[in-house]
């Protein structure tokens, strides 16, 4: 019974219960409510049995897909009208009717559907990329950055690369700082993404990180080389500073944007405490400028790109 125009052409489909009152077994025709006008000309059938009456003028004005099969030869169809007691089914589509009715709302000027999560955007969008209708597909880039949607970055990200939405996939690529991308728990939503975009998300988020560590290998901070003390001229090791760069260079790995690396949070990281407390073997002055070196961290992190 299903049909894939364009290059199927275009015919009408008895419906099962034509003859709804001929025998009391048979399945009453369950049009949706919405789309039930007996002016409208064409009859879609969802892939649940659900059936919509719509104008082709609509359909063929609102999708490229419709355009298309309606402008292949329509034979005997074209004088035939459906109405209440007596219709065929134009065509039936592979979506379901939650799928069709969004759509048809969106393209017939009705109150747009609830479009709140990823699980009904995802068939919607895919259903309007296939009938080609860039009026859905422009509701749902508006829509797109509502703070449901914003809740799952990743996901974000990947529809605005599928569909093109530059602007959109940049912000969301900057939002996927809070992740940790190589955590196995988010492989399936990466394995949706073409392997250029997939290659950019890795290389932003390890950028952060390399760059990162790079400046804290940097002035203001001190060098890893032989050192000696600034006070008393004794020779000192700045090991705990080589340890609190690693920690931080690993919290980058796992949160590139960096920005649990606050002094509130370091307050709690062993290697953040050893170093405060680092002092001179010779003369006991304090090895390390708390509060400058903690502003100067900050301001590295800060100078980090948020996307590409
Ligand atoms: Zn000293």
């Amino acid at each position: 019974m299903l049909q894939r125009p364009p290059s199927a052409q275009l015919a009408a489909v008895d419906y099962p219960a034509l003859d709804m009152q001929a025998e009391d077994n048979d399945p009453v025709p369950k049009f949706h409510p919405l789309f039930d006008s007996s002016e409208a000309d064409v009859v879609l059938g969802s892939h649940d049995g659900v059936l919509f009456r719509v104008h082709s003028y609509t359909l063929k004005t609102t999708s490229g897909w419709f355009k298309s099969m309606f402008s292949l030869p329509q034979k005997e169809e074209e004088d035939k009208k459906p109405d209440a007691a007596t219709f065929q089914v134009t065509l039936y589509l592979d979506e379901d009717s939650a799928v069709l009715e969004s759509l048809f709302r969106c393209i017939c000027g009705l109150p747009i559907p609830l479009l709140d999560s990823y699980d009904i955007i995802e068939p919607f969008l895919y259903a309007a990329e296939k009938y080609d209708m860039p009026g859905p597909l422009s509701i749902i880039r508006a829509l797109i950055m509502t703070p449901p949607m914003l809740e799952d970055p990743l996901r974000l990200f990947v529809m605005a690369c599928r569909y093109g939405w530059v602007d959109i996939a940049q912000l969301a690529a900057t939002k996927t700082l809070t992740l940790n991308i190589f955590d196995a728990s988010l492989r399936t939503t990466l394995k949706k993404l073409t392997t250029p975009s997939l290659l950019n998300l890795i290389d932003l988020h390890r950028a952060r990180r390399d760059l990162l560590k790079q400046r804290l290998n940097e002035a203001p901070f001190v060098s890893d080389g032989p050192s000696s003390c600034s006070h008393c001229g004794s020779p000192v090791d700045y090991h705990t500073w080589r340890e609190l760069k690693h920690a931080m260079i690993m919290e980058m790995d796992v949160r590139p944007l960096g920005d649990t690396i606050c002094e509130v949070n370091l307050a709690d990281w062993p290697q953040a405490r050893s170093c405060w407390e680092a002092k001179c073997s010779t003369c006991s002055r304090v090895l390390y400028d708390r509060k400058e070196t903690l502003i100067a961290i900050r301001n590295s992190i800060d100078g980090l790109q948020l996307s590409q």
